[in-house]
């Protein structure tokens, strides 16, 4: 007997299972695409013996004390502070731009210059998207903003989403803010650190429960189906809630029309050297045809004399051909989501959570933080 019906091994779906087998003692079925499960942040040890991320750098940071507390049962931490370099105009500067930005591309005189005008209109430590700092009516501080627009986010984001900053939701843009203070970091969240086995290993443990079962390499469709608003398992009617994290689109069959989701290909390399890099990541927003290339030893120290590195192409996504990692942020798209999301609120044992199925850019933290909150909502207040 199977009392809920999880589609989706990933953040969202693992926190689901984890806290209905264990607070409610019910009995769940995860069905996962892939041979493997974490979702996007599936872990393992490579050839070289370091800890990589299959699908990209994934680095946790939050403020919340509660998504800290609930993941410290699955895990112990190492602390970790994630540093990004850019590489403009053939340096490597910091990264959000900061006041030590503004030192490593300009002569002192100027630099100084700006950091004096920058803390006559704003206040130490704060962190201002580019898009509001060019807005700025200061000669100055117009400057500043169209140096940093051209140099670090034009070109990248032209890359990574195909699209102008202005063209897109402003919050993908303000996830890097301009930082008026002297913290190199790239977060600034209270929590900065990695689970100490890692994710796949943390999320093993999650999982670990006589009332969870696990099918994977299994197209949900492959075992469901919907029927005039029914779900069926195995052809049997299926009457439990069914937790959906996939992309809502491919649920509907594409009803509305596809949503458009941005792809990249991960190429990762064995380099003959201890070190390839100075930081995890380096940025290259106006050259090569990638966007970043992270070291992951710098994230997992790890003794060795070869290191892996990661470049990552982005790409169109296209059905079957590659992964849809994120969601893309237009009016338009968002207009079409809101008609599934209308649509799915007709199967009354749905829920849908996740980047997928809700069609947000959510970090980690924010997608265990909103599965903690349906279990609360949606499935424990509801039994
Ligand atoms: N961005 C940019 N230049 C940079 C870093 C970020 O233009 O050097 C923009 C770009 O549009 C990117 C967004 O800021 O998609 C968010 O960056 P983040 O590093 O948070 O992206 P993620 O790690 O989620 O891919």
């Amino acid at each position: 007997m199977i009392d809920y019906i999880i589609i989706g091994a990933g953040l969202a779906g693992c926190v689901l299972a984890q806290n209905i087998a264990n607070k409610l003692d019910k009995k769940v079925l995860i069905i996962e695409k892939r041979n493997h499960i974490g979702g996007n942040c599936f872990d393992y040890k490579d050839e070289n013996n370091i800890l990589i991320h299959k699908y990209g750098p994934h680095l946790f940071h939050t403020d919340n004390r509660e998504v800290v507390e609930y993941l410290s049962q699955f895990t112990s931490w190492d602390i970790y502070n994630h540093e990004v370099l850019a590489y403009i105009d053939g340096k490597k500067v910091s990264i959000p731009f900061n006041f030590n930005t503004l030192y490593e591309v300009f002569p002192e005189s100027k630099a100084k210059a700006l950091e004096d005008k920058l803390l006559q209109n704003y206040e130490y430590n704060l962190k201002i998207p580019i898009l509001e700092l060019k807005k700025s009516e200061d000669k100055d501080l117009a400057f500043l903003a169209d140096y940093i627009y051209d140099k670090v986010f034009v070109n990248y984001t032209a890359k990574q989403w195909g699209m102008k900053p202005e063209e897109m939701d402003t919050a993908v843009t303000a996830r890097v803010p301009v930082f008026i203070g002297r913290d190199n970091r790239y977060f600034n969240d209270n929590y900065q650190m990695m689970p100490t086995n890692g994710y796949t290993k943390m999320i093993e443990n999650m999982l670990n429960h006589p009332n969870i079962k696990i099918m994977i390499n299994t197209d949900f469709k492959e075992v469901c189906s919907l029927e005039n608003e029914q779900f069926y398992l195995f052809d049997s009617k299926f009457d439990g809630k069914v937790i959906y994290t996939g992309q809502i689109d491919e649920l509907f069959d594409y009803k509305f029309g596809e949503l458009p989701y941005r792809s990249v290909d991960m190429k990762f390399e064995t380099v003959e050297k201890e070190f390839y890099q100075e930081k995890a990541t380096v940025n290259y927003p106006n050259d090569y045809e990638f966007t970043r290339i992270t070291e992951f030893k710098h994230i997992h120290p790890t003794k060795s004399d070869k290191t892996t590195i990661l470049k990552e192409y982005p790409q169109e996504y296209k059905i079957g051909k590659n992964t849809p990692y994120y969601p893309i942020f237009t009016a338009t798209n968002q207009e079409n989501y809101n008609r599934y999301l209308e649509y799915s609120k007709e199967f009354k044992n749905l829920v849908l959570v996740g980047r997928l199925a809700e069609y947000k850019y959510y970090d980690m933290d924010d997608i265990i933080k909103r599965a903690l909150e349906v279990f609360d909502k949606e499935i424990y207040e509801q039994n």
